[in-house]
C-alpha cells in the first residue's frame, strides 16, 4: 500500500505524488493536522478555516474517483506509526516542502522514521525551487524546464485501500481542534473550485489592467490575481498557473488591438511575479536561518535592543495615526490580504519609522496573511527592513502613498470610519486640520483618531543614519557580497525581482 501524504498540495490535478502512487497499486491519501502547526505563532484560525474548506472539497473529489481522504490529527511521525500498525504501508509519496523551522524539523523526523522502517519516501518538487542547489547560476533555466513540462491530469481513478475497518476520520473543524473561530469574515474561500475560478476570471477579465491596478489598494483587490492563497495551500500548482498564462498569451498573439496590448503588458508583469515566487522561496530553501537571522549577519544588533511594545501594539492594531498604514492593517486583519505595495509600506513603517525588529512584526503579518508562504515572507520582510545588504533602501512615505494611491480616500474611509468625513485635502495628514474643522467633521485628533505615533521625516532620517553606520563597515560589505553570491538574482540591477517601482 502506498501512502500519499498531502501537505500544502490540496488538489487532484498536476499532482505527481498522487499519479506515481496510483500507478504502483493501492493508495491511501492522507492529511495529518499537526498540533505543532496549530500552535505556531504564524497560524491563525483563518488558516485553519481555509484548510478545512480545502480538505472538504478534496475529500468529495477523491470519493468521486473511488478513493478517500484519510484525515488524522497528531504529531509526526507518530501519526504515521499508528497508521502503519493499522495498515502497513510500503512507500510514502509527497511533494517537497520549503516551510519554516517547524516543518523542516518534522520532515527530518519523518525521513528518519522512514529509514528506520525501511519505507522509501519519494518526494517530488512542486515549484521551481531546487533542493541542494549549489549556486544561483542557471537557476532560471531550471525554473523554465520545470514549468514547461506537461501538466499531469488528475488520475481517472484512485485505487483506494481505505475499505471497511479504516476510519477515514472526520473533517477537522475549529471546535474539535480547539482553536478559536476565524475572525476574518471577508477572507478568501478555500478549495480547488475557488482557485480555478480566480485563475479563470483573472486571465479572462480581471487581469487586463493588472500592471496598473496592482499598486493601489483601491484597484488591487480585483485587479491582482488573488492566487497567492491557492498557491500557498496548493489548490493550484505553480505550473498550472504558468501554463494557463502562457495559453492566454498565445491566444492574444495575433491581436493588434489596444486592449490586447494592455493584456500583453499585464501578462508580462504577472509572469515575472510567478518567477519571483520561486526565486524568493529558494532563498529560504538555501538558507533556512533567514527565518530568524538577518541575511547580512553584520547587521545583527541593529534593532534588537530598541523594541518598543507600545509602538508594536499601535502598529499591529492599525492605530498609528497614519491613515494609510492604519487602513491597510485594519483591512488585513479583516480579510487576510493586502497588495504588495501596501505590505511593503507596512513593513517599512514598522522597521524604519518605528525602528522595530522585523521578526515580531513579520510574525504578526504572517499570522494575518492567509497566503503566508515562509520563503517569500521572510525574504520580503527583510528586504523591506534593509537587512539583506544587497537591496537599495526603499523607505515608503505613508503620506505620499495616500496621494498616489488613494487620493479620494475610497479605501481609507472604508477601513477607518473615524476619517470618513475628513476632506480629501487632509486625508494624508489629518492632524493638520484646524481644530474647528476637526470638530466639524467628527474627527478630533487624539480623541477620535490617534495623534501620529512618530514624526515620519525625523524618524526615517534617524533610521537612515543608524542603518548606514552599520552598512558601511568592511564586515557588512563582505557579508553583502556573500549574500549576493548565494541569493542574488543574476538579472541586471534594474530588472531584479521583488521591488515595487519608486516608493
Ligand atoms: C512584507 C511582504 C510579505 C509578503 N509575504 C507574502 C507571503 O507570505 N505569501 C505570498 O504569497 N506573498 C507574499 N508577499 C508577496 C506579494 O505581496 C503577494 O504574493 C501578493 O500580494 C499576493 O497577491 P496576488 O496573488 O493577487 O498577487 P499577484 O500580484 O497577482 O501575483 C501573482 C503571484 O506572484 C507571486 N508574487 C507576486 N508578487 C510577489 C513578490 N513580490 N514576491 C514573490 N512572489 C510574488 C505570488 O505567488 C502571487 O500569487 C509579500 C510581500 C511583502 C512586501
Amino acid at each position: 500500500m502506498n501512502v500519499v501524504w498531502l501537505k500544502r498540495d490540496l488538489r487532484l490535478a498536476d499532482h505527481r505524488p498522487l499519479v506515481e502512487a496510483c500507478a504502483r497499486g493501492q493508495v491511501l491519501v492522507l492529511y495529518v493536522v499537526e498540533p505543532d502547526w496549530l500552535a505556531q505563532p504564524e497560524t491563525d484560525p483563518s488558516h485553519v478555516a481555509f484548510l478545512e474548506q480545502g480538505l472538504a472539497e478534496l475529500r468529495e473529489g477523491l470519493r468521486r474517483l473511488g478513493g478517500e481522504l484519510v484525515i488524522r490529527v497528531g504529531s509526526l511521525p507518530g501519526a504515521f506509526e499508528a497508521l502503519h500498525r493499522e495498515r502497513p504501508f510500503t512507500a510514502l509519496f509527497s511533494h517537497e516542502e520549503t516551510g519554516n523551522e517547524v516543518t523542516y524539523a518534522r520532515d527530518k523526523r519523518v525521513a528518519h522514521w522512514c529509514r528506520a522502517q525501511g519505507i522509501p519516501w519519494h518526494e517530488f518538487p512542486q515549484t521551481g525551487v531546487v533542493r541542494r542547489l549549489g549556486g544561483r547560476d542557471g537557476w532560471s533555466r531550471r525554473w523554465e524546464e520545470r514549468m514547461r513540462a506537461p501538466l499531469l491530469p488528475a488520475p481517472g481513478a484512485v485505487p483506494s485501500v481505505h475499505g471497511p475497518g479504516l476510519d477515514p476520520g472526520p473533517l477537522p473543524d475549529e471546535s474539535t481542534l480547539g482553536v478559536a473561530r476565524s475572525s476574518k469574515p471577508d477572507a478568501q474561500q478555500g478549495g480547488m473550485r475557488a482557485a480555478e475560478a480566480a485563475l479563470d476570471s483573472f486571465l479572462s477579465a480581471r487581469g487586463q489592467d493588472y500592471a496598473r491596478a496592482m499598486s493601489s489598494p483601491v484597484t488591487a483587490w480585483d485587479g491582482c490575481s488573488r492566487l497567492s492563497v491557492a498557491l500557498a495551500h496548493g489548490h493550484l500548482s505553480m505550473r498550472q498557473v504558468v501554463h494557463a498564462t502562457e495559453a492566454r498569451r498565445r491566444a492574444l498573439a495575433d491581436d493588434r488591438s489596444a486592449e490586447a496590448g494592455r493584456w500583453r503588458t499585464s501578462l508580462r508583469a504577472f509572469d515575472a511575479r510567478l518567477r519571483w515566487h520561486c526565486h524568493f522561496v529558494q532563498k529560504l530553501e538555501s538558507e533556512p536561518e533567514i527565518e530568524f537571522r538577518n541575511f547580512n549577519r553584520a547587521l545583527d544588533g541593529l534593532r534588537e535592543a530598541d523594541f518598543r511594545e507600545d509602538r508594536f501594539a499601535a502598529w499591529a492594531r492599525g492605530e498609528t495615526g497614519y491613515p494609510m498604514v492604519d487602513a491597510c492593517m485594519r483591512a488585513l486583519l479583516q480579510t487576510g490580504w493586502i497588495n504588495f505595495r501596501m505590505r511593503a509600506m507596512l513593513v517599512s513603517f514598522a522597521s524604519y519609522d518605528l525602528w522595530l525588529h522585523w521578526r515580531r512584526t513579520g510574525l504578526h503579518l504572517a499570522r494575518h496573511f492567509l497566503d503566508f508562504e515562509a520563503g517569500i515572507h521572510w525574504s520580503q520582510v527583510q528586504m523591506q527592513s534593509g537587512t539583506t545588504g544587497i537591496n537599495t533602501l526603499r523607505i515608503y512615505s505613508p503620506t505620499k502613498q495616500v496621494l498616489d494611491h488613494d487620493p479620494h480616500g475610497t479605501f481609507i474611509r472604508r477601513w477607518v470610519p473615524a476619517l470618513a468625513r475628513v476632506p480629501e485635502g487632509f486625508l494624508a495628514e489629518p492632524w493638520a486640520m484646524p481644530p474647528l474643522l476637526q470638530r466639524a467633521v467628527g474627527c478630533v485628533i487624539g480623541q477620535d483618531y490617534p495623534t501620529p505615533i512618530v514624526d515620519h521625516k525625523a524618524a526615517v532620517a534617524e533610521a537612515r543614519k543608524r542603518l548606514s553606520a552599520f552598512r558601511r563597515t568592511p564586515e557588512a560589505k563582505r557579508e553583502s557580497a556573500r549574500v549576493m553570491q548565494q541569493h542574488g538574482s543574476r538579472k541586471r540591477p534594474g530588472r531584479r525581482p521583488g521591488m515595487a517601482p519608486r516608493p
